[in-house]
């Protein structure tokens, strides 16, 4: 049975207790959780679980969430255990996450649309890759910089809305996607970001992105 996502509800759950219904490949299964689960170029949440550390979340196809542990769990099937995750750890993927949304929607305003091959988020940046013949000029990457700074130190509300097919609609300012991810309530939280362009190769084009600070 899938397991019930507290993170969907609540982006900013940082504790939370549940059931432990069994152990998988070094990991353990809840009947609840708060921790990311690795999904959608987001990386899964570490943290502690009853009192012992969870170095990675994974999912699996049927919706059921692996809590990876680091070391054999004392507790057992049926104990009641309380899940803590590394919040400053999160809130840094919360921020960067919401933040290259907006860093796409300029740099498709500036470039011209690219379909974008792959992405992945944790704590220390985001990196998004486009299909792009050319280098990204590096004059044109520090307006998209700049108009992306300019628009999260507005303070733009981000909302979002699941559908009746249990779709979730990312919304903020101009910018709308359907993305399962984890974001910040407003813009206002992330600060400035830096971007530096990278070439993974194969016409393809990288844009990392990270928290100037
Ligand atoms: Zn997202």
């Amino acid at each position: 049975m899938a397991t019930e996502r507290l993170y969907d509800a609540d982006h900013y759950l940082k504790a939370f207790t549940a059931r432990v219904l069994g152990f998988r490949d070094g990991g353990v299964l809840l009947d609840r959780t708060a921790f990311y689960a690795e999904a959608g170029g987001q990386a899964g949440d570490t943290g502690v679980l009853g009192g012992e550390r969870v170095v990675d979340t994974k999912i699996d196809e049927d919706g059921v969430i692996v809590h990876i542990m680091e070391g054999q769990p004392g507790f057992k099937v049926g104990d009641v255990v309380e899940g803590v995750i590394d919040w400053e750890r999160r809130y840094r993927i919360m921020r960067l996450h919401t933040a290259s949304h907006i860093m796409e929607y300029y740099l498709w305003r500036h470039y011209g649309y690219m379909r974008r091959t792959g992405s992945f988020v944790d704590e220390k940046k985001d990196r998004a890759d486009y299909v792009h013949e050319d280098r990204l000029d590096p004059d044109t990457l520090e307006k998209v910089e700049s108009d992306t700074n300019r628009f999260l130190a507005e303070g733009h509300p981000v909302t979002i809305e699941v559908d009746d097919m249990g779709m979730r609609h990312w919304s903020c300012g101009p910018v709308e996607m359907l993305c399962a991810g984890t974001h910040v309530r407003n813009t206002s939280e992330i600060g400035a970001v830096k971007l530096k362009r990278k070439n993974p190769g194969r016409g393809e084009e990288r844009v990392e992105t990270s928290l100037a600070e």
